[in-house]
């Protein structure tokens, strides 16, 4: 295993590995570890030519892409052309992508090989895989775990060593929530740093493509080559991207706010309050001033964002009507139970629930009552995050306030499955940047992320001090995790 892609590079050049070689080991473990169910599908004739090319390319001398070596998955949501996405839907199963993301497209024009796509909550609606039409995945871990979601297939992919690295989205945590739970580090991007053309649309004015990685510097390194401009998505920012592997080092004293409302409430496991109070303390031995923040609207977070995300969903949702693309009853006999039948069959019940809900919000006599009031809320808190950036460098806490729990514990109870986001989510309300760090552990071992969110455009700042952080003696136990 090799812990940064710089180091595949470095053996490339010398001609001790070949890419090859790295593919059809990454193969063989995705074989072995099957029953993870991490991978909907292994793009292995695919992949293994490009590896051929790439081995070609590097014989001849010609140049190669920054992203030569990297074997890299992307979740069941990002397009990649003449390939299969479903977004862990039957409604979409058979579907195959017309045009590259551009995400996909900036990996391949770097030289990356993408091996597979893999399982996720379906419509990346959920917080531990279980809602995938493809079946769970299992944490690496503790397969008695789920890995989190909705990106679940993408964490465990990379903790088990099934790639170097892989892709997910965040809408509302599911990169940063996986990448806790299965002890990997994962980013949510400034909202239009990444291109979310090529990306199925969830909530779109909260979804983000972000990596999941092993270590600060590859993140960064594909962070360099996916985010920027992009004419196809007009969300998209024309703020320069900063060359982010040149900038890792982070000299000064980090002004750090905690919001103590987050410490004490009362979902939070003890291991996971524990862990964050070792890390203050860590990070204000090492001489960074860490101090505490009011901060009241914690009980809003989880309500703001399910309205609104909800809504977009409800709104984006609609295409898939059995008539465009995509899955269509057999039973449907005319128009109106084409649409019926079709949706009622192809879509899985989580879905279904957040249309219901996301149509209600925003239904003429409940609108002000829910998704205007939502919005405002969401303003309120862009503004209060703004203002507390002002004067620090970053926001620590939680990423989740659990370890990964049992496969089954929470399907029961969907507000107690929501809550699983309540720290998670204020990245996307407020469109900042915000990464989960591993580098603690719960008394059994099993991972817990921490996370570190700072203004827009910053991803500089936050990569160098993460970096910083995975260096700290007692933070940097769980950085390299080898199952
Ligand atoms: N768990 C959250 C949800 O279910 C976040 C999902 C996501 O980020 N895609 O909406």
């Amino acid at each position: 295993m090799y812990p940064t892609l710089l180091q595949i590079q470095n053996d490339l050049k010398a001609g001790k590995v070949t890419c090859e070689k790295l593919v059809n080991g990454y193969i063989q473990n995705i074989e072995t570890n099957k029953h993870l169910n991490a991978f909907l599908e292994v793009f292995s004739a695919d992949a293994l030519t490009q590896a051929k090319n790439l081995d070609k390319k590097i014989e001849s001398g010609a140049p190669i892409g920054k992203l030569h070596g990297l074997v890299i998955a992307i979740k069941d949501n990002i397009c990649y052309k003449g390939h299969k996405v479903s977004a862990g839907s039957k409604i979409l199963e058979g579907f195959t992508s017309l045009y590259n993301s551009t995400a996909v497209e900036r990996l391949l024009a770097e030289d990356a090989i993408i091996i597979g796509r893999t399982n996720c909550d379906e419509f990346a609606m959920g917080s531990s895989n279980e809602n995938s039409a493809y079946g769970s995945v299992l944490n690496a871990a503790d397969n008695t775990r789920v890995p989190g979601g909705s990106s679940g297939g993408s964490a465990v992919a990379v903790q088990a060593n099934l790639c170097h690295a892989s892709l997910g989205s965040d809408t509302g945590g599911s990169i940063r929530q996986p990448a806790s739970f299965c002890g990997v580090v994962g980013l949510k991007p400034t909202y239009g740093r990444v291109s979310r053309y090529g990306l199925i649309a969830y909530a779109s004015s909260f979804d983000q493509i972000g990596p999941f990685t092993k270590s600060i510097e590859d993140a960064a390194l594909i962070m360099e080559v996916i985010s920027g401009k992009d004419n196809y998505d007009s969300t998209s920012s024309s703020e320069k991207v900063n060359l982010y592997t040149k900038e890792l080092s982070f000299e000064k004293k980090a002004r750090i706010a905690i919001f103590p409302s987050i410490l004490q409430s009362k979902g939070l496991h003890a291991d996971v309050k524990n862990a964050i109070n070792d890390t203050i303390n860590e990070l204000k031995s090492n001489g960074h001033e860490v101090n505490e923040v009011g901060f009241d609207l914690l009980d809003h977070l989880i309500a703001t964002y399910y309205v609104l995300s909800t809504a977009e969903a409800s709104s984006n949702l609609a295409r898939y009507d059995g008539v465009h693309y995509g899955y269509r009853s057999k039973n449907a006999i005319e128009m109106d139970s084409v649409y019926k039948k079709s949706r009622t069959e192809g879509f899985g019940r989580e879905v279904k629930n957040r249309i219901i809900l996301g149509t209600f919000v925003l239904s003429s006599g409940y609108y002000d009552a829910y998704y205007s009031r939502a919005q405002k809320v969401r303003r309120i808190l862009t503004e209060k995050i703004r203002t507390v950036l002002k004067e620090y460098d970053f926001i620590l806490m939680p990423t989740s306030p659990t370890v990964a729990f049992k496969i089954g514990e929470k399907t029961a109870d969907p507000v107690e499955m929501y809550l699983a986001d309540i720290y998670t989510v204020l990245a996307n309300l407020t469109g900042i940047p915000a990464i989960s760090l591993p580098i603690a552990a719960d008394k059994n071992g099993l991972p817990i992320g921490i996370q570190l969110l700072t203004d827009k455009f910053e991803e500089s700042k936050l990569f160098a001090f993460s970096h910083k952080m995975l260096q700290l003696n007692k933070l940097n136990r769980h950085s390299t995790i080898n199952y």
